[in-house]
């Protein structure tokens, strides 16, 4: 039996400047259990590359929506180092077949939170989104996410909640190809945090994206503002120079 689920590209659409969001359709895909945050893993490489085994056959993707009738929408950002996931991103078509595990995961919502603290980045916000989606319009949300530019923006639920920033254009420097860990500096999504009116008693935080900015959150939590460990809910998606983590 096929550790995976198999199922076709139905669907493509340029949802941001950077991110396709690929849905995939199929009998296979009925009736999963599915909580929203949760991810699944996709293969981007051909089983009978040398070269796609050497890279990694599997990358992770957060559940964008879903339907029980079989319907899997995944949001992919196409990264200025693409790897095998951001290369099968471009080069996928409408009637491709698709395979991937069924879904996964701790980054979901906990209900019984007073409110819900959500920081990341582009990536980030494809499982936030579905997660900010399942949230009553009561819920109380705060948010930090962190962009490279404001066509990265997904249209996500309770938007008007949470504050956006773009990275500063010119970290990068010239150079060609562009340094990943260049694009990237912790310190942004802490400062953004920290300026975050939180309410005085704490509430349940999700931190996902680029892994050393998860980190450093985290620490601001626990540290400066002495939340308990087990409200902090890290996930970490990417990192530089790193292949497809988890
Ligand atoms: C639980 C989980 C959920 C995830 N959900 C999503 C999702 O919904 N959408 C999504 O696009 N990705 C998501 N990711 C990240 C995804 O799994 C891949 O890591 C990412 O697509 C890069 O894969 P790649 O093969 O293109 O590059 P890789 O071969 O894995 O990496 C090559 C290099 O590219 C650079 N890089 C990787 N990612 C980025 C990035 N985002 N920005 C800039 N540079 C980068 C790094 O330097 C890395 O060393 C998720 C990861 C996890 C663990």
């Amino acid at each position: 039996m096929s550790v995976f689920l198999h199922g076709t590209v139905a669907e493509i659409e340029q949802i941001t400047a950077r991110m396709r969001r690929i849905r995939i359709t199929g009998a296979d895909l009925r009736d999963l259990p599915w909580t929203p945050g949760m991810h699944i893993r996709l293969r981007v490489g051909d089983l009978r590359s040398p070269r796609s085994w050497l890279r990694g056959l599997l990358r992770t993707y957060s559940i964008w929506d879903y339907s029980t009738t079989g319907r899997l929408d995944l949001c992919i950002l196409d990264h200025p180092s693409a790897g095998p996931g951001a290369q099968w991103s471009r080069r996928v078509r409408v009637g491709d077949p698709a395979a991937l595990t069924p879904p996964d995961g701790r980054l979901v919502v906990r209900e019984d939170a007073g409110y819900h603290l959500f920081a990341g980045d582009e990536t980030a916000t494809v499982a936030f989104g579905a997660m900010l989606r399942a949230l009553p319009p009561s819920a109380i949300v705060h948010g930090a996410i962190s962009v490279e530019g404001p066509g990265d923006r997904l249209p996500l639920d309770h938007a008007e909640r949470l504050t956006w920033r773009c990275r500063p254009a010119d970290r990068a420097g010239p150079a060609d190809p562009v340094d990943p860990a260049d694009l990237v500096d912790p310190a942004d999504l802490v400062d953004m945090v920290r300026s975050l009116e939180l309410p005085g008693t704490p509430g349940v935080a999700y931190l996902a994206g680029e892994a050393r900015s998860c980190q450093a959150v985290r620490l601001h939590l626990i540290r400066e503002r002495g939340w308990p460990r087990r409200a902090v809910v890290v996930k970490p998606f990417w990192t530089p120079g790193r292949r497809g983590m988890d």
